[in-house]
């Protein structure tokens, strides 16, 4: 078969994109070399909706983030994901930082954020009890929020699979290859063939060029860490709107967030590494522990429930690079995809589409098009989110939905197996943790991960050794000991 086009990554650049292109009728393929939706930075990040004064002006990333700021609540509706207009404070600690305030409010302004607003100290005391005294005023973004990046790309992947697109995981590209007016994209010895072809490849952007054998790709990729440290439900409380610092020329700076599930998020720093070094440090917690702190400082270590780090595709450009190939025509690059590339998919996956409709890709409207999806779980909700009497009807019908799985984010047979069986599918535990949050809590899966692991093994028929963590290598179980 020859696709129309073939998305490369399934992060939520390709995730948002692929959505945007089943409106229409194409025959798409997403190919993905993890095992799941989100096996990049759109795995681990700060999860904010940023409003979109931070990028320079005139960039495509402060155009894109605007308008993706503004679309984000209708999409989240769309794809029934959660997200919270929860707004933003850049907070500053002095006359010298007041001034700075000023020059992002008019970046902002002139990017086309509307409503932004600098606070003094009284008012963002109130709307911030928690908030060091050493704070003295505040740039507001009403229109800021936060949502679950991996939750996002899931949902809009999965609504482009209902809509007819094919998903194919373990499928890294490492052959393309132009022929007439095809394209081939070659893993191992698979190879698929499109009319066009996006990618999506996060941090390996520059590894598609040179797999495309382009002589000279204009980006350079620099992967940079960012670390994190989560906290427990108690503590989500602390921060009601985003508490960010001033941003420097390292970044954004040290975040304090609440997160769409009510926990407490504290980080990134910014660091150079290899690509893929998704490892935490003590020195680097320590860093990210003494920013927290100095926005609200009665945050604790004994309220962390994990740390975890995620890698940005930093373009040496500075700005997002969504350009055709200039050697290899119908492959277009969505690259340098870092910070505000969240906040920005639902706009890049429009600006995505329509630099194909001048690449010459035809766009004929699907009749029977499913723009919306719902999440899974009885009466397309997840069981914690049900009122009482409907928990009675989802155990009256299915007695699963009675078994709870995970005390921390209870989560019930009833949600693990719907979520076995979704578009998607998930078969192993952290797709199950992704998926319905089973493992998530204060206890990290201590309780219920050889359960999910038995659920997975029965639903699935095969042997609980055969179900794995995340990737095909990561085996939980090697077999009986008696
Ligand atoms: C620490 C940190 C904090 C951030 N905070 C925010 C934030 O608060 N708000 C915001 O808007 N943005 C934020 N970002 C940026 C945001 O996470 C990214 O812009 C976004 O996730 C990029 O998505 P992507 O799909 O382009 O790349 P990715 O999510 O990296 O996806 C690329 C995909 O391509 C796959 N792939 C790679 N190579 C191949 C290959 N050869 N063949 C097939 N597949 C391949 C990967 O496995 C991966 O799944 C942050 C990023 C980081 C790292």
């Amino acid at each position: 078969m020859i696709y129309d086009v073939i998305i490369i990554g399934a992060g939520i650049t390709g995730a948002m994109t692929a959505r945007a292109l089943s409106r229409y009728e194409l025959k798409l393929a997403i190919v993905e070399a993890g095992s799941d939706v989100a096996s990049g930075a759109t795995r681990a990040n700060s999860a904010i909706v940023h409003a979109g004064f931070d990028a320079a002006n005139g960039t495509l990333k402060a155009k894109l983030n605007a308008r993706g700021c503004a679309m984000m609540p209708e999409v989240c509706a769309a794809l029934d994901v959660p997200y919270k207009n929860n707004t933003s404070l850049v907070i500053a600690f002095g006359d010298d930082e007041e001034n700075k305030l000023e020059e992002l409010r008019a970046r902002g302004e002139a990017n086309g954020v509307e409503g932004l607003r600098i606070i003094g100290k009284d008012e963002l005391h109130a709307l911030e009890p928690s908030l060091s005294d050493n704070a003295t005023a505040a740039l507001l973004a009403p229109s800021a929020g936060i949502v679950c990046p991996y939750e996002l790309a899931t949902a809009a992947c999965e609504n482009a699979v209902v809509n007819g697109a094919d998903f194919i995981t373990g499928f890294k590209v490492d052959n393309i290859i132009k022929e007439e007016n095809l394209i081939s994209v070659c893993s191992g010895d698979k190879t698929l063939t499109a009319r066009f072809v996006v990618s999506a490849a996060g941090c390996a952007a520059d590894e598609i060029a040179a797999a495309a054998h382009e002589e000279s790709f204009p980006v350079k990729i620099i992967p940079r860490r960012g670390e994190y440290m989560l906290m427990d439900k108690k503590l989500g409380s602390l921060a009601k709107a985003t508490l960010f610092m001033l941003p420097s020329a390292a970044g954004k700076g040290v975040l304090v967030s609440p997160t769409v599930d009510n926990n407490l998020i504290i980080g990134p720093n910014a660091h150079e590494v290899e690509k893929g070094d998704t490892s935490t440090t003590s020195a680097g917690l320590d860093e990210i522990l003494a920013g927290a702190k100095r926005l609200i400082p009665s945050i604790d270590t004994r309220s962390v429930i994990t740390s975890f780090a995620g890698v940005r595709a930093t373009p040496s450009t500075d700005d997002f690079y969504i350009e055709e190939s200039a050697s290899v025509p119908g492959l277009l690059h969505a690259a340098g995809i870092e910070s505000p590339g969240l906040a920005s998919s639902p706009a890049v996956a429009e600006y995505v589409k329509d630099k194909l409709v001048s690449m010459g890709l035809d766009l004929t409207e699907r009749k029977d098009y499913i723009p919306t999806r719902r999440a899974y779980g009885h009466m397309k909700k997840h069981f914690r989110d049900m009122t009482d009497d409907e928990k009675n009807e989802a155990i009256k019908n299915d007695p699963a939905y009675g078994r709870i799985i995970c005390r921390c984010e209870t989560v019930t047979e009833g949600d693990i197996v719907e979520a076995i069986h979704s578009p998607l599918g998930s078969s192993s535990l952290d797709m199950i943790k992704r998926r319905t949050r089973a493992g998530m809590g204060r206890c990290q899966g201590g309780f219920c991960s050889v359960r999910v692991v038995d659920i997975i093994a029965r639903e699935l028929g095969v042997d609980m050794s055969e179900v794995v963590k995340d990737s095909p290598a990561s085996r939980l179980l090697y077999g009986k000991t008696k």
